[in-house]
């Protein structure tokens, strides 16, 4: 606030230790004309002349900061109380807000107050609007809200407090006009705004149902997360199951690449992306559209293959992250695809553990061998008893190919 002495207290202070100005040196005079030669550290009021307090020697130092010599405090509480206001405050408020998702326009940016109501807001925008002057010491504000109209808020504000000892009020009414509005957030959401696709695909098969509801996870979380530290412009504008997979159209780049890179990191699989020029901002520089294509690996946990060129038999894939990882359904050893093969190795897919069906166990043959009824036929076959084999198991999960019938294990 404007302080009515700062402007001259600097030389009426002390003007005995001024000697550049000469108006300081007119007043010295003035003053050694009226009250005689200064030998103590008498103050006087720089106004009206009156002799002050030594307000050193009291316990309020309020005005004493070294820095800013001649602090108003040197003035009388007459002259003192004559230019005091206690607050100050805007004729008018006019507010913009967001009348779909309630953010308010302050500076040059949108924001997100977190108000319930127009009320709420309006409060908000008079206490960051007001100033209360620095000297005043407990300082209280009531506010009470009138409705006017839908769009018009009369903010009837009371403020008490203190100052030189002396407690201080005022009244005053701050009209606040609300100007409902479509921020720049919002304006984007309806007009499906986008800058980013994620295009979730996979090699030789469409994904699983279960990779799609996780890629729509993954998206709404990566958003949330986004939104959590203060980022207005993350959203998900569309999220559409097509033929060949899921494409999620999202608001940036940054949010586009996330997404895809974590379903890789998930599930396996590679990331290409495409830049395409949409526009030009308004500097003259490019803005990119970016397809970021996900491609899942060909097989998934569960699949049931049989690899070309391999007389090991049948491989329960146990990860597709990285190289392919299985488990041989003769032996429960371990398999692993080569670097080279990666996550597609030559081989056919069996079937995976939702084709397994139950077929009765008849008998144990001995170590090596078991007898089981095939579920389709119900003829008995002999097969290779498998490693960790539950003799007293009634049934076991079975899945069948040409070469005959494959044992799965119970766990992954
Ligand atoms: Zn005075
Ligand atoms: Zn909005």
């Amino acid at each position: 606030m404007n302080n009515p002495s700062v402007s001259t207290g600097t030389w009426y202070r002390a003007p005995w230790e001024q000697t550049t100005s000469t108006t300081a040196n007119g007043l010295f005079n003035w003053l050694s004309v009226k009250y005689g030669a200064m030998t103590d550290s008498r103050a006087f009021c720089p106004r009206c002349g009156e002799p002050v307090p030594d307000r050193t020697a009291s316990d309020d130092d309020s005005g004493h900061d070294p820095l800013r010599p001649g602090a108003d405090v040197d003035l009388c509480d007459a002259c003192y109380f004559e230019g005091f206001e206690f607050v100050d405050a805007p004729d008018r408020i006019d507010v913009r807000v967001c009348s779909t998702c309630g953010a308010v326009h302050r500076g040059r940016r949108w924001l997100d107050v977190g108000a319930q109501d127009y009320t709420d807001i309006a409060i908000e925008e008079v206490s960051e609007a007001l100033s209360v002057h620095v000297d005043v010491s407990d300082v209280a504000w009531q506010v009470e809200p009138e409705q006017i109209d839908p769009n018009t808020i009369r903010m009837h504000c009371y403020f008490t407090g203190t100052v030189r000892g002396t407690p201080v009020e005022e009244q005053l009414t701050v009209p606040v006009r609300i100007a409902r509005q479509t921020c720049t957030r919002c304006g984007r959401i309806s007009g499906d705004y986008y800058a980013s696709i994620v295009q979730i695909r996979a090699e030789g098969r469409t994904p699983t149902s279960e990779e799609v509801e996780r890629a729509k996870v993954i998206a709404n979380r990566t958003v949330a997360d986004m939104e959590a530290t203060g980022d207005r412009n993350a959203f998900v504008t569309e999220m559409s199951e097509t033929a060949d997979g899921l494409d999620i159209k999202v608001s940036t780049n940054k949010i586009g690449k996330k997404i895809a890179y974590k379903m890789t990191e998930e599930y396996g699989g590679t990331v290409n992306d495409a830049e395409t020029l949409v526009t030009e901002d308004e500097d003259g520089n490019g803005v990119y559209r970016v397809t970021f294509a996900v491609r899942l690996p060909p097989y998934v946990p569960g699949d049931v293959i049989d690899l070309t060129d391999d007389d090991g038999g049948p491989v329960l894939v146990t990860s597709a992250r990285g190289n392919l990882k299985g488990k041989r359904l003769s032996t429960g050893e371990r398999y692993e695809a080569s670097y080279e093969e990666g996550n597609n190795p030559d081989a056919r897919k069996l079937g995976d553990r939702s084709d397994a069906v139950e077929a009765t166990l008849v008998t144990v043959e001995d170590e090596r061998a078991i007898q089981i009824l095939d579920p389709e036929t119900y003829q008995a076959k002999t097969i290779a008893k498998p490693a960790n084999f539950d003799p007293d198991a009634d049934t076991v999960p079975v899945i069948k190919s040409r070469a005959g019938l494959h044992i799965l294990p119970d766990d992954g």
